[in-house]
């Protein structure tokens, strides 16, 4: 097996909407803001390739929106999906797989392309079948007012109308390893209905790709939670939960959204968990 970080391209968030409750004083040390208080976020999404399958982890936001709808997200940097992926030797018609963590539009947007005429929209990755869950589906698709800007049905309704469109089966509990995928799932509810957070075994070491559960390094104190969970209470036992088997089991956090950490590890301290060592992905791939 072999792992490649696919950078699908860098944008920026309102840090206090990143933040939640915590003052700027506080967060604006660990991820520093622009005059418009920004901060550098990431899409790293995760490509494994594995015997004849290519699994591609979230997809960024993808290059459909308007131009005033990018200009809320003041992208940044010059890497893109295509871009990345070329990088190591691939093209997005041999991914075999495409994974998606959950369907708010930075994590899915790249799945879908306008069609060659620009009438309609077309899955961005003709061989590829795309996998969410049941819940979240249901969830997405008819969305509360809340998430409403973040699931954007363009993003979503063409994985089914294609027939690609495939559901993971849920364990009974939070934790099981999926057999369609070959990896760990662990489902939260906090951010929003059942995210999945795969833990990849990569030679000695578990991988697990964050995605919004631990956004940046730093997000690791349990309050800390981003101001767009929907349960934010939940969110905190979640986090508390899988932090302390990631300090137990020196888990290494594949951390999808933060600009400059690639990935960490975590340790407990007498103030709870918190960040052990920074890794550059050349370190561990
Ligand atoms: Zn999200």
């Amino acid at each position: 097996m072999k792992i490649y970080p696919i950078e699908a391209g860098n944008f920026k968030l309102d840090g206090g909407a990143m933040f939640g409750v915590v003052p700027k004083t506080i967060w604006n040390k660990t991820n520093p803001a622009d005059n418009n208080n920004l901060i550098d976020i990431a899409a790293r999404c995760m490509l494994i390739e594995d015997g004849n399958r290519l699994i591609l982890i979230d997809t960024g936001m993808g290059n459909k929106q308007s131009e005033k709808f990018f200009g809320y997200y003041s992208l940044w940097g010059d890497f893109t999906l295509d871009g990345s992926l070329a990088r190591y030797g691939f093209h997005r018609d041999d991914v075999t797989d495409v994974f998606m963590t959950h369907l708010h539009f930075d994590h899915c947007g790249g799945s879908v392309n306008w069609n060659a005429a620009k009438t309609g929209y077309e899955v961005a990755f003709k061989n590829a079948k795309f996998w969410t869950n049941d819940n979240h589906w249901e969830w997405a698709t008819k969305p509360n007012a809340r998430e409403k800007a973040s699931f954007l049905s363009e993003n979503i309704l063409p994985m089914q109308d294609s027939g690609q469109l495939n559901f993971i089966k849920r364990p009974e509990g939070d934790f099981g390893i999926s057999e369609e995928l070959g990896f760990g799932i662990f489902y939260v509810d906090g951010h929003t209905e059942k995210m999945m957070i795969p833990h990849i075994q990569y030679q000695d070491k578990t991988i697990v790709f964050c995605a919004d559960l631990i956004p940046t390094a730093g997000h690791l104190p349990l309050p800390y939670v981003m101001g767009y969970d929907t349960r934010p209470l939940l969110t905190m036992p979640e986090k508390a939960k899988f932090l302390n088997a990631a300090a137990e089991n020196n888990y290494y956090l594949w951390l999808e959204h933060d600009a400059h950490n690639e990935i960490i590890t975590v340790e407990n301290t007498e103030k709870g968990i918190r960040l052990k060592e920074v890794y550059k992905l050349s370190d561990i791939l």
